[in-house]
């Protein structure tokens, strides 16, 4: 865990003897307003990961220009085991006087859940519509904001939308959703991928088809065109665009040299570690990083909490998006530093210049 200038404030642990359940928050920093962040669900989630997933965070919620900090939380279960509506309202009431943590869906998490603890402490986002929510994963706020991003970067090496060709690692709320936005907008899905592999067609997959077949079969390797290759593959298709839009830590030193993408637009959060992105960087690749490129779920969860409509909510996300995207692109030009450099110094100066009036977050 490491510590710096902006936080973590805040690391709590939770035990829960009588369920065997373990839970983890981290609030990374307030300076900005209370913080925000997901709930992630997995049997696998360490409090190292929830610590650096809540430092995106501050950094996410810095840059879309939100009155929020940073924070995460992370509860250590299956999402599909059958007590888990009990395991969300047991977590909501051990955080109830955590007020400086607003929590929101991630993996394993969603508006339902968010309702469970809404119910328990009348405090969430990402709420179900019946609750006043905007429902962002159906709605699809973050892969509209990956296509909007997907704009501006291709513009800063001469493409366009129309025809381009786009590799998308994970086909869940995020992947079908920046899939479908892409596809609207002219670009060509070339690969696209779940846990049981790769499908693969260079002249383009059918989105619509796609995602009926994984509703259907419950994975994307069964559409029936188009080569099929193994989950990794994916990362190492010739292509345009490529979007890890699944897990941290897919592209990493050991496997960077086989990316033959000329843009990459992080979905995931921390799917690209840091010395990868760097190598990338060095090699001419441009690297949209996760806090700019997936901030559009966030920007949609605050526009709930301040009751505005979906409308008001994807014109947000379009213009804090290609405005972030264009600016740390200049600045990466300009000071010949990589994207991610760039957008973090933008970020921190907000924060760091915020921190100055905030006793509390001191
Ligand atoms: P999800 O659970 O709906 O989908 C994840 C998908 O990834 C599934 O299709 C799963 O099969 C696939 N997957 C898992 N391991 C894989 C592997 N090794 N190879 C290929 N595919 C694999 O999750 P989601 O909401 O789409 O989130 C995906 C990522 O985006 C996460 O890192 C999440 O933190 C991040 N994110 C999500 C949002 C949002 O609005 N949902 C916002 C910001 C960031």
């Amino acid at each position: 865990m490491t510590f710096d200038e902006l936080g973590p404030l805040k690391i709590e642990e939770h035990y829960f003897p009588s369920l065997g359940l373990k839970a983890y928050v981290v609030v990374d920093n307030t300076a900005l307003g209370p913080s925000i962040g997901g709930v992630r669900v997995s049997p696998n989630v360490t409090i190292e990961e929830i610590a650096r997933l809540a430092r995106t965070m501050t950094l996410k919620n810095s840059i879309a220009g939100l009155p929020h900090g940073g924070g995460k939380a992370g509860i250590v279960a299956d999402p599909k085991d059958e007590r888990i509506e009990t395991f969300f309202r047991a977590f909501a009431r051990r955080i109830k006087s955590l007020e400086e943590y607003i929590p929101g869906p991630d993996m394993g998490s969603n508006e339902e859940s968010m309702a469970w603890i809404y119910d328990e402490i009348g405090r969430a986002v990402g709420l179900p519509e019946e609750l006043g929510g905007l429902p962002l994963d159906k709605l699809g706020a973050t892969g509209y904001g990956l296509s909007e991003c997907a704009d501006i970067a291709l513009s800063f090496r001469g493409l366009s939308l129309k025809g381009v060709r786009v590799a998308i690692q994970g086909f869940g709320s995020v992947g079908k959703a920046v899939a479908r936005f892409l596809s609207e907008k002219g670009a060509i899905i070339i690969a696209v991928s779940d846990t049981k592999g790769t499908i693969y067609a260079p002249e383009g997959l059918m989105v619509k088809e796609l995602m009926e077949v994984k509703k259907t079969t419950g994975s994307v390797v069964n559409y029936n065109r188009g080569e099929r290759l193994s989950a990794e593959e994916i990362l190492s298709i010739e292509c345009d665009i490529l979007i890890p839009a699944a897990n941290p830590d897919v592209i990493t030193m050991k496997n960077v040299g086989s990316v033959k993408a000329k843009i990459i637009l992080e979905g995931a959060n921390i799917p690209v570690n840091l010395d990868a992105e760097e190598v990338l960087y060095k090699k001419g690749i441009l690297v949209v990083p996760d806090f700019i490129a997936n901030a559009g779920g966030v920007i949609m969860a605050w526009m709930e909490y301040n009751h505005r409509t979906q409308e008001e909510a994807f014109n947000a996300i379009r213009d804090k998006i290609r405005k972030n995207t264009g600016l740390i692109l200049e600045r990466s030009l300009k000071e010949k530093v990589s994207p991610r450099k760039a957008a973090v110094a933008i970020a921190k100066e907000r924060i760091l210049s915020a921190m100055r009036y905030r006793l509390v977050a001191k």
